[in-house]
């Protein structure tokens, strides 16, 4: 087993994998930005490196001062949490070459599935179900017109970098579509430095269904079920839950063997998630699979009572899977939300502040992941999420009842969140049925912020 693992990340994640390394008796060593002295991470690490300044370009970002920090502490392996350089096969490469682990699958399969468009058309071959749409990359708009006529309106132009629901765009006809491609494309070069797009035809309302997988060294692989991501905003995940309404044990059963099928076809190793759009048919297609520990990990870990991160650390490490397929056992119900350090009255926009108070939620099948601490002022480099608060029940009414009483609890004052939303959300008779697809939010949101701010008023 590692003695040594240098956490390349900051905020939650790196206290959650900080948290793991110190269950299995191995050191850490946090990195942190000048704009980052201050933070948790760093105090909760056994030891940290300053790698840079505030830019996440300079820092969290910057490969040589992050790997000469590893090499100079010791450390024997890398975890990259999630963002930053989690997905950049270069970085993984990098840190095999100066003779550490990387907790993750290979560079090589990281470059496979990093794009979109090569890992649709990898997952067609080995028979996954994909959506309809582009033979890979597509060059021109009217390229993308010809193909768009052949699959039917309306379709969406996608990067094949894309990442955070950014370099998407939806064209409901041939007079939007070439407005559209140009946007998809500038928004790709803007955000990834990549403008390669390819075309998929919009699934209407659907649900987001991602599986979570497991694959060892030793040619296991695994699948955790589902998680119910379609709680979106702007395609960003907002709430999530562990299982999903929409699936019986059949498509369940189904699915997850897709994502065992499509983990195998990329020789993946580590933790990975394989997403498919399920649309209200009752059929499924693979949109995309994240290779590396996923913000919402945890409702996966409530259910199954796994640790994944201590799951990583192990693949990473030689040793075999800790179950076997049939050993999976899923119980009860699990919800996440995520709370956001952003203005829901300002169009969400991010807003920074110092914890003038904190309170934490919890008792009873409650988990808060998070790294505030009441002084601890928030910078404006990095992503707004600050907390997760995540519920298990044995049943899903009883999740939604008790995360529902948890952000009752939770109280951040300093800087305006997204939790108010959230808890009107658990109130919503199509969140109580489960039924909700990823278009909820945006019809109802209008009429949520309303009430969330009358309910304001009158306080
Ligand atoms: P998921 O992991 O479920 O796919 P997202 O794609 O919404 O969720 O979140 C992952 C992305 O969110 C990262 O790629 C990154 O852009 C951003 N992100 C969120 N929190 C952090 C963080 N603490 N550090 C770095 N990136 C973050
Ligand atoms: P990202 O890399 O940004 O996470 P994804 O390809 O996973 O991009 O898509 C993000 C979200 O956009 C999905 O969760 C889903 O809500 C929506 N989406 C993506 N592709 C389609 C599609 N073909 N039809 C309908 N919705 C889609
Ligand atoms: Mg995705």
């Amino acid at each position: 087993m590692f003695q040594r693992i240098l956490v390349a990340n900051r905020g939650e994640i790196a206290v959650r994998i900080i948290r793991a390394c110190r269950e299995m008796d191995i050191e850490t060593v946090a990195v942190y930005s000048t704009a980052d002295a201050e933070a948790l991470h760093v105090q909760l690490a056994t030891r940290s490196v300053c790698v840079g300044g505030p830019k996440a370009a300079d820092s969290y970002l910057n490969m040589q001062n992050l790997l000469s920090a590893a090499l100079a502490t010791g450390c024997d392996a890398v975890h990259p949490g999630f963002g930053f350089l989690s997905e950049n096969p270069e970085f993984a490469r990098l840190v095999e070459k100066c003779g550490m682990v990387f907790i993750g699958p290979s560079g090589d399969v990281m470059e496979k599935m990093g794009s979109k468009s090569a890992a649709r058309q990898l997952m067609t071959a080995a028979g996954v179900p994909v959506v309809p749409g582009s033979d890979g990359p597509v060059e021109t708009a009217a390229q993308a017109a010809e193909i768009a006529e052949q699959l039917g309106y309306p379709v969406l132009i996608k990067a094949s970098a894309g990442g955070g629901g950014r370099g998407m765009r939806r064209a409901d006809d041939p007079r939007q579509l070439e407005a559209a491609f140009e946007t998809a494309r500038a928004e790709a070069v803007a955000c990834f430095g990549d403008g390669e797009l390819y075309l998929e035809k919009l699934i209407l309302d659907p649900k987001h269904i991602e599986f979570q997988i497991l694959a060892d060294q030793r040619g296991h692989v695994i699948h955790l079920g589902e998680r119910d991501c379609s709680i979106q905003r702007r395609n960003q995940k907002l709430m999530e839950e562990s299982p999903s309404k929409a699936l019986t044990p059949q498509l369940r059963r189904e699915m997850g063997e897709a994502a065992v099928k499509a983990a195998r076809a990329a020789d993946y190793r580590n933790a990975g998630t394989v997403e498919f759009v399920l649309d209200s048919q009752g059929r499924y297609y693979f949109i995309e699979m994240n290779t590396r520990i996923q913000v919402e990990h945890p409702v996966t870990e409530m259910v199954t009572g796994l640790d994944l991160v201590r799951e990583q650390i192990r693949i990473a490490a030689g040793l075999p899977l800790s179950l076997t397929q049939e050993e999976v056992r899923m119980e009860g119900h699990a919800i996440e939300c995520r709370i956001n350090a952003e203005d829901p009255a300002h169009d969400f926009r991010p807003h920074p502040g110092k914890v003038e108070f904190l309170h934490l939620p919890g008792g009873f099948g409650v988990r808060t992941d998070t790294a505030l601490y009441p002084g601890y002022s928030l910078s404006p480099y990095y992503d707004s999420m600050v907390a997760k608060v995540i519920v298990r029940g044995s049943t899903r009414l009883e999740a939604v009842r008790r995360m529902r009483r948890a952000l009752e609890e939770l109280m951040v004052r300093g800087f305006p969140t997204n939790q108010d939303l959230e808890y009107l959300i658990l109130y919503h008779p199509e969140y109580l049925k489960g039924t909700y697809t990823t278009s909820f939010l945006e019809r109802e949101l209008e009429g949520l912020l309303a009430l969330e701010a009358r309910a304001e008023k009158e306080e």
